[in-house]
């Protein structure tokens, strides 16, 4: 039997065989550690990090010693939050995120609650941006950190945060809190990411949700103007400038490197063909009677579709989907909880009107002949579910 068509990528993505490629040498001719100083083959390891390291901060306009590894985003997430938490406690206490964020900002937030920090966690509106003037409200003389991720990895809604760097720039008081933090898990490839221009201290990356490993991340912190000071949480042989102990897993920094070079080489095209595929298959959609889009209609990743269907049950929905196409109704890390998605109740969402939706994450190996299928599969899917509804209500 055939395996349902993919379009799950933001949870994660297939790696590009070039990708593969480039990392094939360093787990067998290249295996040094680069920490190795005595012999070629950590010279050798070590060339290898430092290039990738010097790539992948140029993609988001840093210095490469303002970026230190890690195993993903979750883990960056983890030493922004409570590495400034721990730094600056004795300048304030006092935190802001938003309700939509991923679980890994909004459970390390949750843990600093528990330490005695104090949380806001920012509404939405219905089209899931944040209101700029409830930040700014929001933002007191205590607060040490701004967490707004860039994209939304269900509604795939774009937050405004040049606006957001702004805001924080002119808030910030000699000590130079607050600090703005960004979760660019999503975003990065897909959209033109600059630290510098976007006024951001602090990012949050991982190669696995553009065609990179698994198990490799970044976290970005400023060095300069403000200089931002982080608490590592990984003690031990001091590696990344002491910031995350570990033996650096170089097959993986050289596959997350090559990646992030091959999205910015395709990204303005393939913006363009992936929003061209979700647009097809959103027109396709959109006459079903309540069917409705999550998030901003434009301001999202360009594979990003979001829809919820009114009156079908979300559990048959997507059990009717299953062979067809590879989709969520949340997010990968929640799916097997059976709550309803937080980022969907956050847009005013009811309990079944979350459940009955559908996240449609547009990918680079997708064709519009597989949109096709998925949109006639969906179709074919909510009628019969409709019909049995209709048919169940007349025996009744
Ligand atoms: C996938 C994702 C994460 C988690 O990243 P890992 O590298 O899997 O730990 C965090 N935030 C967002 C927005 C994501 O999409």
């Amino acid at each position: 039997m055939s395996r349902p068509i993919y379009l799950d990528a933001h949870a994660t993505t297939p790696v590009d065989p070039q990708v593969v490629q480039a990392m094939l040498p360093f787990f067998t001719e290249h295996f040094g550690n680069p920490a190795s100083i005595t012999h070629a083959y950590g010279w050798e390891a070590e060339a290898a990090v430092k290039s990738a390291r010097q790539r992948i901060a140029a993609a988001i306009n840093a210095t490469p010693e303002e970026m230190v590894f890690t195993s993903g985003a979750t883990e960056a997430n983890n030493l922004a939050i409570k590495g400034v938490a721990e730094a600056y406690f004795a300048q304030g206490r006092h935190l802001i995120t938003v309700q939509t964020e991923h679980s890994a900002v909004l459970d390390p937030c949750r843990y600093l609650e528990a330490l005695g920090f104090e949380v806001t966690y920012l509404p939405v509106r219905p089209d899931g941006l944040i209101d700029l003037a409830e930040l700014e409200a929001a933002i007191r003389p205590d607060t040490i950190l701004v967490s707004v991720m860039a994209a939304n990895n269900e509604i795939g809604v774009l937050q405004p945060l040049a606006e957001i760097g702004q805001l924080c720039c002119r808030l910030r008081q000699g000590s130079g809190i607050p600090l703005l933090h960004s979760d660019a898990a999503q975003a990065l490839g897909k959209l033109p990411l600059d630290v510098q221009a976007m006024g951001i201290d602090l990012m949050s990356l991982t190669a696995h949700k553009l065609y990179g490993p698994k198990g490799i991340g970044a976290l970005y912190g400023r060095r300069r103007q403000p200089r931002v000071r982080l608490a590592p949480q990984l003690h031990g042989g001091g590696h990344e400038r002491g910031m995350r102990s570990g033996t650096l897993y170089t097959p993986q920094i050289v596959g997350f490197a090559k990646a992030v070079e091959l999205a910015l080489e395709t990204m303005t095209a393939e913006a363009e063909r992936l929003q061209g595929l979700r647009q097809h298959l959103w027109s396709q959609l959109q006459p079903l009677p309540a069917v409705r889009l999550n998030g901003h209609p434009t301001r999202r990743l360009p594979g990003n579709l979001n829809v919820s269907v009114a009156g079908v049950d979300g559990q048959a929905l997507l059990l009717g989907l299953r062979t067809i196409a590879a989709v969520s109704s949340g997010a990968a890390c929640s799916s097997t909880s059976t709550a309803p998605s937080h980022v969907l109740k956050a847009l005013g969402h009811s309990d079944e009107l979350a459940y009955a939706s559908l996240r449609f994450g547009i990918g680079r190996f997708n064709t519009t002949a597989e949109i096709d299928r998925v949109a006639k599969g969906a179709i074919a899917t909510i009628q019969s579910l409709r019909q049995a509804t209709d048919l169940s209500g007349y025996v009744r």
